[in-house]
């Protein structure tokens, strides 16, 4: 059945290969076993069950607490072809009763529900007809007391098997301490349940703390950074999101607010606004959030400290969901401790109380430290971290200035070398290839196999050779020519190092490096951006006629890959990923036109050139 699951990866959802777990877990689910699956975000738990809900005969149920996710997951599986559906009180009625009928009659594959409407006697006692094969419990650690977001309703989970003891059950979540999975895996009875607590690491994202000594000069130096790029900035109070909100309005930002101070209606407005790339930043209270699943937030902003370990961990995951590189931003304050010790001296409850003190304690802890912050995070959450320098966090980066750099010259000569000999005409990758003695099609067809440079390279990685062509052409060693398909030409210092002999010095790929360029290799390898911004219009053009979300029509990391490999038929964008079939059918046109044409333009510009 394995088969079948790596089958539906590619055809339906486009993806070329399984995320770390996902393959063991859905072949477990597959076996109808019990499962808690505990994975951060952007690790890919939908998957999980959606593939599985797709193989099994009969109905899978996902529960979920918030309607606005549940929507935007039906929206992503209707656009894959995939029958789901969503049943909550915001449902009309006339569309309520006939997906009932639809469910009835087995067209639905996924039935999306929050716990309170499940749990309601009238839709057990409909479910029951059903017969649903498999629960997946989405957000599993509302059922605990212990988590950080304890939500009663989820508690009716917990009679779930006696409802329906045929069917087995999944509880994923992305945050969960040891307490809080054995409290899940108690409250929902789950049997013989096997584990999944994938890696908490998330390396794509650059965890950053500062002391907060000008807060107003700090965000407005970490958002020029951002230029048109998504993110969210979280503060502790309302009063202090309108003032912020009001301030960088008037600098003119693209900006809206968020919190419980704001009507319903607002709220949803300034959420939609910024989930469709309309506004680039929301600031807000920590109200904000758990209902999306944007995927290209690019930054987070902690303005004031979070309450917890937990709230920060969840917060930053909103960043960098699609695996690319997002920067997360914690402005420090002993100060703002008193606030949170405030908020929790209220508290009535002595349980919480102490479980809140205690929690409050380690974030301090945690920002006050001088260790590396992945580090201390991921031990936090149990798992053992062996690496004691993550490399990529403020304070790996700060003990990284020092790194000396490294002679390249040789690298160098041979990367210039072999940009000669194949006449200017490639990009990064071929010349990669031709370095490392790839077998590729390309090489075949240009000979190029005879070249003198030809595996000269072979004894370093694909992703050795593409930094040190990013660092090249940062120094000016080599150019890349965006209007010329960005392919690799020789820079304005070339000669330096060819006639000069000079020496040329970069930086190392250490064993420390490798995470981030696992990154960069595969997303922010040397893209056409022209291209990219085309692509994101036309995106965001269909998206505005369907209503829904331009991630839905394609993620980032998708228009990327077309930026960089410029599809020109159907196979070659079928090959990209995030492309299934029905996306194919639906897109493959306008977007190939749109590069085709795109192509055209720029040669014409050559031409006159
Ligand atoms: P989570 O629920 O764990 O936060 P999601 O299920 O939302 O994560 O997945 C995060 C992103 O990764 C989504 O855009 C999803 O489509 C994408 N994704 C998931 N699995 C894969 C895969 N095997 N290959 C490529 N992309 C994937
Ligand atoms: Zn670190």
């Amino acid at each position: 059945m394995i088969v079948k699951a790596r089958e539906i990866l590619i055809k339906v959802f486009g993806y070329r290969s399984f995320y770390p777990m996902q393959e063991e877990i859905i072949s477990e689910i597959l076996n109808k076993k019990d499962c808690l699956i505990i994975m951060p975000t952007g690790g890919g738990k939908s998957l999980c069950y959606q593939i599985p809900a797709l193989i099994f005969d009969g109905l899978t149920v996902v529960v979920s607490p918030l309607i606005s996710l549940m929507k935007d997951q039906v929206d992503n599986l209707n656009e894959l072809g995939i029958q789901a559906c969503h049943l909550s009180s915001s449902v009309a009625l006339d569309e309520y009763n006939q997906s009932k009928g639809e469910i009835l009659s087995g067209k639905i594959k996924l039935l999306y529900s929050a716990p309170e409407t499940l749990m309601k006697p009238h839709f057990l006692s409909f479910l029951k007809q059903v017969k649903p094969v498999f629960f997946a419990i989405d957000e599993a650690h509302c059922i605990s007391h212990w988590g950080h977001d304890f939500r009663p309703e989820y508690r009716q989970l917990s009679r779930l098997k006696t409802f329906f003891p045929k069917a087995h059950i999944a509880a994923l979540t992305a945050t969960a301490t040891k307490p809080v999975r054995e409290d899940i895996k108690k409250s929902l009875n789950l049997t013989e349940p096997i584990d999944f607590i994938a890696s908490f690491d998330r390396p794509n994202i650059f965890l950053d703390i500062k002391e907060k000594n000008k807060p107003f000069d700090q965000t407005l130096e970490f958002l020029s950074k951002f230029n048109n790029q998504s993110g969210i900035i979280y503060c502790f109070s309302r009063k202090q999101v309108d003032e912020l909100y009001e301030k960088l309005y008037k600098l003119n930002y693209s900006i809206k607010p968020y919190h419980a101070g704001l009507s319903n209606d607002e709220r949803k407005i300034n959420q939609e606004l910024f989930i469709k790339d309309d506004i680039q930043i929301i600031v807000a209270t920590i109200a904000f959030g758990m209902g999306i699943n944007k995927p290209n937030v690019r930054f987070i902003l902690h303005y004031d400290l979070p309450k917890n370990i937990e709230s920060y961990y969840q917060e930053i995951g909103r960043a960098g969901r699609d695996g690319m590189p997002a920067h997360c931003l914690l402005l420090y304050s002993y100060g703002d401790t008193r606030k949170i010790q405030y908020f929790i001296d209220e508290k009535e409850d002595l349980r919480q109380k102490s479980i809140a003190l205690k929690h409050l304690k380690d974030i301090i802890k945690f920002a006050e430290s001088k260790l590396c912050r992945r580090y201390l995070i991921i031990r936090y959450f149990g798992e053992d971290y062996r690496k004691v320098k993550c490399g990529h966090c403020d304070i790996c980066v700060k003990s990284e200035d020092n790194i000396e750099k490294i002679d390249i010259t040789d690298q160098t000569k041979l990367i210039l070398e072999t940009v000669k000999s194949t006449y200017s005409r490639f990009g990064a990758t071929h010349i990669t290839n031709i370095l490392r003695g790839s077998n590729d099609k390309k090489i075949a067809q240009y000979k190029h196999a005879n070249l003198v440079v030809y595996g000269k390279g072979k004894e370093y990685s694909k992703e050795y050779w593409q930094n040190i062509i990013k660092q090249l052409i940062n120094q000016g060693y080599l150019f890349k020519d965006i209007d010329d398909f960005g392919i690799i030409k020789p820079g304005v210092k070339s000669d330096d190092v060819l006639r000069h002999n000079e020496k040329v010095f970069g930086l190392p790929l250490s064993e420390k490096e490798s995470i981030k360029n696992q990154i960069a290799d595969k997303k922010s390898m040397v893209y056409d951006e022209e291209l990219f911004e085309e692509l994101r219009k036309k995106r965001k053009e269909l998206a505005y006629r369907q209503n829904v979300a331009p991630y839905i029509i394609f993620p980032d990391a998708t228009l990327i890959s077309m930026a960089f490999s410029y599809p020109k038929t159907y196979e070659e964008l079928s090959k990209i990923t995030g492309v299934g079939k029905v996306k194919l059918e639906k897109y493959g046109d306008i977007f190939l036109l749109l590069i085709k044409q795109y192509l055209l333009r720029n040669q014409q510009k050559n031409v006159k050139k």
